[in-house]
């Protein structure tokens, strides 16, 4: 017979909020760190979309702007 689990696991401890989507983030969540600040994995993206110039993302990943 299985060892008997607890019924309920315990309570994750909360850590903060996400400077970006303001939710909470507990301890184990995947985040970001900088600036004294914490964001999701997941809020990265968004947040830099809108604190980047399109050109400096564009480099991030390899390109360049140029006309068509
Ligand atoms: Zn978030």
């Amino acid at each position: 017979m299985a060892p008997e689990l607890p019924l309920t696991p315990p309570e994750p401890r909360q850590r903060g909020f996400c400077a970006w989507c303001g939710h909470e983030i507990y301890e184990g969540n995947d985040i970001f760190t900088g600036a004294g600040q914490m964001v999701h994995r997941g809020c990265m993206g968004p947040m830099a979309c809108e604190m980047l110039d399109p050109a400096e993302l564009a480099a991030l990943c390899g390109y360049r702007e140029e006309l068509a």
